[in-house]
This record gives C-alpha cells, structure tokens and sequence, in this order.
C-alpha cells in the first residue's frame, strides 16, 4: 500500500513546521472575518431581508438540490475571476500572497488567506443570500462542500486515483482535486478555477500536461 501512496505525493519539497504556523495564524484570522459574515447574515435574516428559507415546501424537494448545484457552479465563476485577478502584479502581494506563502499546499493552507482576500471570499456568501433563495440546509451543504473540497485540494497527496470507483474518466476531468491545485501552487500561472475545470479550460490557463501529471 506504501509505495502507490508516496508515488502520489505532490510536494517538491518537505514541509516545515514555519509555514504550517503561519498558514494557521492566518486561518483564524480569516475564520474570524467568516464568523462576522456569518453574524450578518443571520441578522439580515432576523429583519426578513434575504431569501434565505425554513420550510422545504415552499420551493419544493427538488429545488434543494437545483439550488445548491446553482450555487456551487457561480461559486467557481466568482472564484476563478477573483482568484485570477488576485495573481495579477498589482493586487498579488497584499490580497493573495498569504495562501501562497508556505509554496506547497497542506491542509492547514486551505483557509489561509489574507484578511483582504477573505473579505473578498465572505463576501460570495453575503451577496448570494440576497440574491437566490436558498434553504438553510443548502446553504450548510454549499459551506460544508466547500469546506471538504479545500482540505482535499490542499492536500499535498492524491487521494483519488484517475480510475476511482463507479466514476467514469472523463467526468473526472471536470472536477478539481490534490494534482490539479497543487500544480496552480507549483505555477501560479495555471489553473485558477475552485470545483470545475471549466474556466480554466475555456479561458486557456488549463496546464497542458495536467492529464499527463494525473495520468489520465
Ligand atoms: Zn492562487
Ligand atoms: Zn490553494
């Protein structure tokens, strides 16, 4: 089982416990700034602003899982304009620096982000309030997917093999995981997109040797 394991691992170079330390410094920070957006919310929710809803009835069963596919795929696109646009020279240093610092990514790097850039981050979440209507249960599951998905691409290792399971091949290549972000992490000029490929993929700053690397 070792050999397989290691032969996945995506770091070039060891960790040190320096940049773990300072890729946790800046998580709480950010996590204090998402605990302020998440008081907001709630408030806007308590003065009947927002679309935000209690009861599965009044959408229907079905709009739970349309909406939240909804939210995951505008995400991205936020995602991928505003990470692209943090990588250019003018904003990179005080908006994006921070996530990069530790050069490769460890699970501790998934929410380490400069208070700028984490403002930019929370703000997804305070606008898409106002702006869909999404059940509290699709809001958790969008948080919670997140969540999940940055631990997994920030990684350092591949966990999912090109062959994983019932998934076919060519669905995969749709999805980002460990190999695709870490090579954004390696390059910085490649690969900017959050869940999908489809950015990258359509704008050109898809790594041509990504398949190769994946072994797809
Ligand atoms: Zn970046
Ligand atoms: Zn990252």
């Amino acid at each position: 089982m070792g050999k397989p394991f290691v032969k996945r691992r995506l770091h070039l170079r060891p960790v040190v416990w320096k940049s773990i330390r300072q890729d946790i410094e800046l998580s709480v920070l950010s996590a204090i700034f998402f605990g302020l957006c998440a008081a907001f919310i709630m408030s806007a929710y308590d003065s009947g602003v927002t679309l935000l809803y209690t009861s599965v009835s009044e959408y229907g069963l079905w709009y739970l899982a349309v909406s939240f596919v909804a939210v995951l795929i505008i995400q991205d696109m936020y995602f991928y304009f505003i990470h692209r646009a943090f990588h250019h020279p003018l904003f990179f240093k005080w908006l994006h620096y921070g996530h990069h610092r530790s050069g490769d990514p460890t699970p501790w790097t998934s929410f380490a982000f400069d208070l700028p850039e984490a403002v930019i981050q929370g703000l997804f979440f305070v606008g898409i309030v106002f702006l869909i209507p999404l059940h509290f249960i699709t809001l958790i599951a969008v948080l919670m997917t997140m969540t999940v998905w940055a631990v997994l691409t920030h990684l350092g290792f591949e966990l999912f093999p090109s062959r994983f399971w019932f998934f076919p091949q060519w669905l995969g290549k749709w999805f980002i995981g460990s190999t695709h972000h870490a090579i954004h992490h390696h390059k910085y000029r490649v690969h900017y997109g959050l869940y999908f490929t489809f950015w990258d993929k359509l704008l050109g700053t898809h790594d041509p040797n990504y398949e190769v690397k994946k072994g797809m």
